[in-house]
């Protein structure tokens, strides 16, 4: 399961917000524990850099992400997820992200957003083998 605190949840969909009828991202920074938990410590949201269509894409900034590996770099922390916001859509991974399967190894964070308001937030892993995506635990914890 990926851990997040209440904060952290609000970080992601105070960005599904603003991005609105765009799409959102960004990455998720944390503790890998194993391949199964990850503790998230830091959220950093990103412009959408797609050349897309933003309202069904995304693209996380690679300068974001190169300036945050350089600064993980000999510390314990690293990045272990990203999230992005499906204005109008489920939370659930689309067949265009299939297509895409941006970073498989990380954990997929999605909000869906509808008509401007935050709905749910659920996580997901894509699976290289069977090429889907399979649900993973989110959990809520306060104080971490
Ligand atoms: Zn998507």
């Amino acid at each position: 399961m990926i851990i997040l605190t209440p904060e952290q949840l609000s970080e992601i969909e105070d960005a599904a917000t603003a991005a609105y009828p765009k799409e959102s991202c960004g990455l998720l920074i944390g503790q890998q524990h194993s391949k199964n938990s990850q503790t998230v410590t830091r959220v950093a949201v990103s412009p959408n850099k797609t050349e897309n269509d933003t309202r069904d894409s995304f693209e996380i900034d690679p300068q974001l992400r190169f300036d945050i590996m350089r600064e993980l770099k000999d510390t314990s922390e690293d990045i272990v997820g990203h999230f992005h916001s499906h204005p109008n859509g489920p939370a659930h991974p689309s067949a265009r992200d299939l297509e895409q399967a941006w970073e498989p190894a990380l954990i997929w964070v999605i909000t869906s957003i509808k008509d401007g308001t935050v709905g749910e937030t659920a996580a997901f892993r894509y699976d290289e083998k069977e090429r889907q995506f399979s649900n993973f635990e989110i959990e809520i914890a306060v104080g971490h």
